[in-house]
């Protein structure tokens, strides 16, 4: 599936907010959006950007993308199986995201950014009830267990990253096991669970214009 290989911090500089794609670099004083907190581009700084109505949904909707490193036509895959989901469809298209493979990886703490956790499901260092997969956009349930595979146990990006993010805690729907490098999911997240400062309401209105 295709990806975005451009400059990432150009995309938070867009959305005006820190999108959380670069690891530990996103929390320290070298993040773009400390540094930069304007557009990019030549007229950046200078021109302001008066949103209103679908332009306020239009960056809605870029944002959540950008965070989950997913491409439009996914993107709108997800909504409309989303749309096809009872319950609430801006809620759900959010369930769907994280229950991404490599979002549970990053969320679990085996990576630094969704974009690194991404690298490593494509390079086979994860299993989900005990059979390896390496699909980023693989879909969790509840009951399975997502493990770093036995091999890769002594891989040096995901023991630095398990030391980056101690702290910062799991997500309440993942049960974290320190000493098997695992995670259940125990249930789909709420949208309480899910911390996300976007308006997924917003989206919803975009694309049922
Ligand atoms: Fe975004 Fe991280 Fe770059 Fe900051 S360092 S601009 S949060 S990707």
């Amino acid at each position: 599936m295709a990806r975005y290989i451009g400059p990432v911090c150009r995309l938070c500089r867009r959305e005006g907010m820190k999108l959380f794609l670069k690891g530990e670099r996103c929390y320290t004083e070298k993040c773009a959006i400390e540094k930069r907190n304007f557009a990019p581009g030549q007229h950046g700084k200078t021109r302001k950007q008066k949103l209103a109505g679908y332009g306020v949904q239009l960056r809605e909707k870029q944002k959540v993308k950008r965070m989950y490193g997913v491409l439009e036509d996914q993107f709108r895959r997800y909504f409309e199986q989303a749309e096809r989901t009872r319950g609430i469809t801006g809620e759900t298209l959010l369930q769907l995201l994280e229950r991404r493979l490599d979002n549970v990886t990053y969320r679990l703490g085996f990576a630094t950014s969704r974009p690194q956790a991404r690298q490593l499901v494509r390079h086979g260092h994860f299993t989900v009830n005990g059979r390896k997969v390496d699909i980023p956009s693989f879909s969790v349930k509840p009951g399975d267990v997502v493990a770093v595979r036995q091999s890769s146990r002594k891989n040096a990006s995901i023991a630095h990253a398990l030391e980056e993010v101690k702290g910062r805690g799991v997500p309440e729907w993942l049960l974290y096991d320190a000493e098997g490098l695992s995670g259940r999911i125990s249930s789909v997240p709420t949208r309480a669970q899910i911390n996300l400062p976007v308006q997924e309401q917003l989206i919803v209105e975009l694309y049922s214009k």
